[in-house]
């Protein structure tokens, strides 16, 4: 996958793809926000309104090892947060893919049910299913009992109707205390002795990424991390992604398309909206330690468009288009895990979450979810407070974004009435 020195002078080395001023700015101010919140593991991808004819039936052509686990993933693999049609699963696993990641609290237990339906049919040992430590209403916490976590994954088994989860995540997680609780760690391992599970996960974005994951990874707990990774962010998780690999330690990367916004920009010609995804999967899959990739998929055109990434190696025109993506968005995309600008606020906004619900919105067409998820928001801190605020906020964003202006267009979009 990754390419050499002095061949196709399209294609670009491993050093070129992962070194960049630019990344290293944008890195080191990220590390140093505060995290409040795990709602940009929430996101998913968009649909296209397109297809190309050369899409196709594009099947996937890339299986990399997933760490010590044993399982060779498809490198672009089936993120179910929307997942509502059985049959979509069933056309993905005709085309190659064979990693499933779901959740309870994914469409309110419909995506495990829908997946359950859709794996019927097929070999176990063909596909590798992951969920969460999670129940409809969302994360456990790190202190539930641990008969109730043991309840929570049994649930998820019968949903899913299958006998064991290859992985369950401690999801969401944003310290080392809660990474290391041990209530999921007790319950992993019960359930592990009873054969319910197989391998342990973490998932994770939280600006203390390297702390958390970097004693994931020496922990020699944890089999796969899922990790928020895209295009110039986090550029101190290589490092992390190669002690994982050497130590047998699965990654995959989640939130690989950095807000979608593709789908919206103006100056973007139709044919670079088209191939935005395939450009941002293949730079997240030249990095060779990463075991592949997860993105949201719920409708078959999606497969098509996202498949013809696999196994392709990236060029320079696929990073051109991811620069100048970069550079449309710097002032408008809200860096997942960032939160610098929270303490500023006197009315307590949850500016970062907000930022995301109009995300929601606007590049992934999920209105109504984001509309429901603003509502519940305190109606004491909803950005309704903004229109005659000051804006202390604004100084405090490394990355100049217009948090005002942009809370009082995303109040007037979200709220219902
Ligand atoms: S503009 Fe809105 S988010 Fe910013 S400080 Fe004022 S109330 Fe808070
Ligand atoms: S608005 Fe800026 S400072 Fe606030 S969370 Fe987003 S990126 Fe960070």
């Amino acid at each position: 996958m990754v390419m050499a020195e002095g061949g196709d002078e399209t294609k670009l080395t491993r050093r070129a793809l992962l070194t960049s001023t630019g990344a290293i700015a944008a890195g080191a101010a990220v590390a140093g926000c505060e995290y409040k919140t795990q709602l940009y593991l929430l996101s998913d991808a968009p649909e296209t309104d397109r297809k190309l004819a050369s899409w196709g039936d594009s099947k996937v052509v890339g299986h990399r090892p997933l760490g010590r686990t044993g399982f060779e993933m498809s490198d672009i693999s089936f993120g179910t947060s929307k997942l509502q049609d059985p049959a979509v699963v069933q056309r993905a696993i005709e085309r190659g893919i064979n990693y499933f990641d779901t959740s309870p609290d994914y469409s309110d237990e419909a995506s495990e049910k829908a997946l359950g339906q859709g794996i019927k049919g097929t070999p176990r040992d063909q596909i590798f299913i992951a969920s969460k430590f999670c129940s409809s209403e969302g994360h456990l916490d790190d202190d539930t009992p641990v008969p109730e976590v043991m309840r929570a994954v049994e649930g998820s088994l019968r949903r899913l109707q299958v006998d064991h989860l290859d992985l369950v995540h401690i999801h969401a997680v944003n310290s080392v205390e809660r990474l290391m609780s041990p209530n999921l760690h007790e319950a992993f391992d019960r359930l592990k002795e009873q054969g319910k599970v197989r391998f342990l996960g973490v998932s994770s974005h939280t600006p203390r990424l390297e702390e958390v994951m970097g004693r994931a990874v020496g922990s020699d707990r944890f089999d796969v991390i899922m990790v928020a990774y895209n295009f110039k962010n986090w550029p101190q998780l290589h490092d992390i992604f190669h002690e994982a690999h050497q130590r047998g330690v699965g990654v995959v990367a989640m939130k690989t398309l950095k807000g979608a916004y593709h789908t919206q920009l103006a100056d973007f010609a139709p044919s670079e909206r088209e191939s935005f995804a395939q450009a941002a999967f293949k730079w997240v899959l030249a990095n060779p330690d990463v075991s592949g990739l997860v993105v949201t998929i719920s409708h078959f055109p999606q497969i098509d468009e996202y498949l013809y990434a696999s196994g392709q190696e990236i060029t320079k025109q696929d990073v051109a288009l991811l620069e100048k993506y970069d550079q449309q968005v710097a002032k408008i995309y809200c860096r997942p895990g960032c939160g610098e600008c929270l303490e500023s606020c006197p009315a307590d906004v949850p500016i970062d979450d907000v930022l995301r619900y109009r995300m929601y919105a606007e590049s992934y067409g999920q209105e109504r979810d984001a509309m429901r998820s603003y509502a519940k928001v305190d109606p004491q801190r909803t950005a309704d407070n903004c229109a005659t605020c000051p804006a202390p906020c604004e100084p405090a964003c490394p990355f100049e974004i217009p948090i005002r202006e942009r809370l009082v267009e995303a109040h007037r979009l979200l709220r219902f009435g």
